[in-house]
């Protein structure tokens, strides 16, 4: 079956983490997950410093359609 959103590629778990249709919304989940984890990590380590910059990590956290980051993907898939 092809993707909804782009129509042109087969609808695959991984390619709708890197579907030119979705890349915003991706952005924004990847956004919310970062959030997430740097709460939990002020709440855990009672550290109110702890800044969301320390988790920039250009591996990591880069999407784009030709390098679709696994470790970002293999990361939410353990959030939803
Ligand atoms: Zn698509």
């Amino acid at each position: 079956m092809n993707c909804p959103l782009c129509k042109n590629q087969l609808e695959s778990f991984e390619h709708i983490w890197t579907c030119t249709q979705n890349v915003q919304k991706i952005k924004e989940i990847l956004y919310n997950a970062k959030m997430k984890i740097t709460k939990n990590i002020q709440k855990k380590n009672n550290n109110n410093k702890f800044s969301p910059k320390k988790l920039e990590h250009n591996q990591l956290w880069f999407n784009n359609q030709s390098n679709a980051s696994l470790t970002a993907i293999d990361l939410i898939k353990s959030f939803v």
